[in-house]
């Protein structure tokens, strides 16, 4: 982190990794600086009067500097602006955070707003445009990134970031289950996780990129595993066999595992290419076709590359997608394949005679394995040895650091 920590904590700097009061402290903190605000979301803090003291608060200018992207979704919601049922983006950034005022004694914040939608209206552009404002944030000086975000598609911007961003500092996408003015909102607890985890020396790292991460429900978990399992409740978020990379309890950060990037570094990419490619995902299902693949090879349709969702360890598809997976592959089109199989990875020696050639996403769902072939797809010119666009979606998925075969431990293989 730039600056120094603050003087007056740093005994617990030395024990803690972070010199923000841990929750149960911060509540307190809340509590005599003005009543309720962290738990009503509304009253303002004020020092003036309140018993905090100079030991409990960083001095102004020691505070980190946590830069704010707004982008929509349920947590700049609120149920009272909508019209006829449903939440309405009534919030920007700003707002969101003056729902957590006590922040302001901890960590200086400051906002901008890149888009003001729900996550399932976000275009790649607005992804992209996510990843320049985090590189502006640490080119800025700034000491971590938070991304307000819509929980439906919140997995993929994070993803699409931790591949195309290599920084400095942490970036946490955070999210709300609930509107800003529901009973129990989450979006005010999870931005203050997300600020307890940023300012926290075990996220800063040294030799790698500092990484992406989604914050919700008071746990924290890489960008590449995090998958929303539950349309409407607040434990919606899993990393499955992965599992997260830690929680906050009222007092410790437990840590399950490393903080860092779990996703392929493609920060050479061309980032402004990224929305222009062309990638769909043909879905299996009983007896299914394959109009988009079969379309493409005609050319009656462009495309630069799909990705079959298919089934179980070995990635069946109907005839129909068989068929024009070979017809494209040989086409030249490069096509991934994922498994709609929750957690799992796909058999990453499966070869069969006619779709040997596709590239095995290992244990990406289908519309994480697309991000990463559209990115892929923009590095061509990076990999000078490589002939076809396959070869570099394939040697992308090769650097990656889930992509380590393990020999078998016994004969019994
Ligand atoms: N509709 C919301 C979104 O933008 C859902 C949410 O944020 O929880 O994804």
């Amino acid at each position: 982190m730039s600056g120094e920590k603050p003087s007056t904590r740093a005994a617990e700097d030395e024990k803690s990794g972070s010199f923000m009061p841990n929750r149960r402290e911060f509540l307190k903190l809340a509590g005599v600086a003005g009543g309720a605000g962290l738990l009503a979301g509304s009253a303002a803090a004020d020092p003036e009067g309140s018993q905090l003291t100079e030991r409990d608060l960083p001095a102004e200018g020691d505070r980190p500097t946590i830069r704010v992207v707004g982008t929509g979704g349920t947590i700049a919601s609120s149920q009272e602006a909508a019209e006829d049922g449903g939440y309405s983006l009534a919030n920007q950034a700003e707002a969101i955070v003056a729902a957590v005022p006590e922040l302001e004694y901890f960590v200086n914040v400051d906002f901008v707003q890149v888009a003001q939608k729900g996550s399932s209206s976000l275009l790649v552009e607005d992804y992209v445009a996510v990843a320049k404002e985090a590189m502006r944030a640490e080119a800025d000086g700034v000491d971590g990134v938070i991304v307000t975000h819509g929980t439906d598609a919140i997995e993929e911007d994070a993803f699409f970031n931790d591949l195309v961003l290599d920084l400095d500092i942490p970036v946490a996408f955070v999210g709300a289950m609930r509107p800003s003015d529901a009973t129990s909102a989450d979006g005010p607890a999870n931005l203050l996780t997300a600020v307890r985890m940023l300012t926290r020396t075990e996220f800063h790292l040294d030799d790698e990129p500092c990484g992406v991460y989604v914050v919700l429900n008071d746990t924290i978990h890489a960008a590449r595993d995090v998958t929303k399992t539950w349309t409407t409740k607040v434990e919606t978020f899993e990393s499955g066999p992965a599992g997260p990379i830690g929680y906050f309890t009222d007092n410790e950060l437990v840590l399950y595992r490393e903080p860092g990037s779990y996703s392929a570094n493609l920060s050479h990419c061309d980032l402004d290419a990224v929305p222009d490619m062309t990638v769909p995902i043909v879905t299996h299902g009983a007896g299914a076709e394959s109009y988009t693949l079969e379309q493409a090879v005609a050319g009656d349709y462009h495309v630069d590359g799909a990705v079959v969702l298919a089934t179980g360890f070995g990635g069946g598809v109907s005839p129909a997608i068989t068929e024009a997976t070979e017809a494209a592959l040989e086409a030249g089109i490069p096509v991934a394949r994922s498994t709609r199989v929750h957690w799992a990875p796909l058999n990453p020696g499966y070869d069969d005679d006619r779709t040997g050639d596709i590239v095995v996403m290992e244990d990406l769902p289908a519309w994480k394995a697309r991000l990463h072939v559209m990115v892929a797809l923009t590095m061509t010119g990076s990999y000078p040895g490589l002939s076809s666009d396959l070869e570099v979606v394939r040697k992308t998925m090769e650097d990656n650091k889930y992509g380590i075969a393990v020999p078998a431990p016994s004969t019994l293989g």
